[in-house]
Parts: C-alpha cells; sequence; structure tokens
C-alpha cells in the first residue's frame, strides 16, 4: 500500500507546476489564470525509492459565490484520502485570508502537513518565507517549482511523514 500525498493551497500557487516537476513531466495542466474546474487527479510518482500517489486538486470557478468553500471542499476530500498534504502558498502574494482558512482545515483533518512557499524564484528565499512561519505550521519551505529549486528538501520531508 503506497502511502498518498495531497497538493492543496488556493488557485494558481503553483500546484498543477509543482505536481510535474516532482513527475518530472508535463501532465498536470498549467493555467495561467484562475477559474477553470477539475477534479482532484491522482499520479504514480517516486522519489529516492519511495513510491508513493500524488494528488492535484482542481480548481474552482471565478465569479461564482462561495469560492472559498468549493476550494475548501475540494481540498477537504483530497485531504480525508490523503496520508500527508503539502500545503502550497504564493510567496510572491504573500500570506492571504483563504491561506489561513485552509490551515484551519487542514489542522482540523490531523494529517501531517508539510507548509511549501512556491514562486520563491530568487535570491531572497528566506525573507520571502519567513512571513509563514506565522500559519503556524512549522518550517515554511521555499521551493520554485517552475525553476525546480528546493524540491529535494521538501520531498525529503514530505517522504519521512508517508
Ligand atoms: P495551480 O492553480 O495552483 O495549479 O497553479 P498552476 O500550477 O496552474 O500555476 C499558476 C501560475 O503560476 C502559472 O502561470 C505558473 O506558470 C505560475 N507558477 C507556478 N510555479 C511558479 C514558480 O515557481 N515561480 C513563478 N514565478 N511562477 C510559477
Ligand atoms: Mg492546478
Amino acid at each position: 500500500q503506497v502511502g498518498v500525498l495531497a497538493i492543496v493551497g488556493r488557485p494558481n500557487v503553483g500546484k498543477s507546476t509543482l505536481v510535474n516537476r516532482i513527475l518530472g513531466r508535463r501532465v498536470a495542466v498549467v493555467e495561467d489564470t484562475p477559474g477553470v474546474t477539475r477534479d482532484r487527479v491522482s499520479y504514480d510518482a517516486e522519489w529516492a525509492g519511495t513510491n508513493f500517489k500524488i494528488v492535484d486538486t482542481g480548481g474552482w470557478e471565478a465569479g461564482v459565490e462561495g469560492i472559498d468553500s468549493a476550494v475548501a471542499s475540494q481540498a477537504e476530500i483530497a485531504v480525508g484520502l490523503s496520508d500527508a498534504v503539502v500545503l502550497v502558498v504564493d510567496g510572491q502574494v504573500g500570506m492571504t485570508a483563504s491561506d489561513e482558512r485552509m490551515v484551519a482545515m487542514l489542522r482540523a483533518s490531523g494529517k501531517p502537513i508539510v507548509l511549501a512557499v512556491n514562486k520563491v524564484d530568487g535570491a531572497d528565499a528566506e525573507y520571502m518565507a519567513a512571513e509563514f512561519w506565522k500559519l503556524g505550521m512549522g518550517e515554511p519551505y521555499p521551493i520554485s517549482a517552475m525553476h525546480g529549486r528546493g524540491i529535494g528538501e521538501l520531498l525529503d520531508i514530505a517522504m519521512d511523514t508517508l
């Protein structure tokens, strides 16, 4: 029985880009603009000799009421079926109320959480990630899904929780 790792976070933070980076191929659909609804999609993955399943959580409908609740319910189902969770936040945008709502849901789930601060493309990693200590989810790991930065470290931590 392989472990299941769910990737959750607000729309457009780079979840699908991260999934593609981990898989080493472009399978998950990356959108430049949020607004497309998709289901949760599970892929077979491997890291450092460990096989696991990675679940990319879907999008949302722009302009529809209750966006946050739609995102949350998608994420909640994925989290419920997972063994561990990577919460992805956007280091360029900074912490948002939506991030905090997601943290509340994740806490209630009792699942192990690894916090990934994405879009940290440049040299200012520590500074950009530090703000997310305030989420109370432990150490924020700076990554750039686009450029491949920090992915190995993130996966090492995530594999320890599976
Ligand atoms: P999702 O909605 O969370 O799945 O986000 P996507 O993976 O579709 O990415 C949303 C946008 O963010 C796309 O335009 C990506 O190219 C961009 N993006 C993803 N990762 C990074 C990153 O590490 N750095 C930067 N600068 N942009 C990124
Ligand atoms: Mg996506």
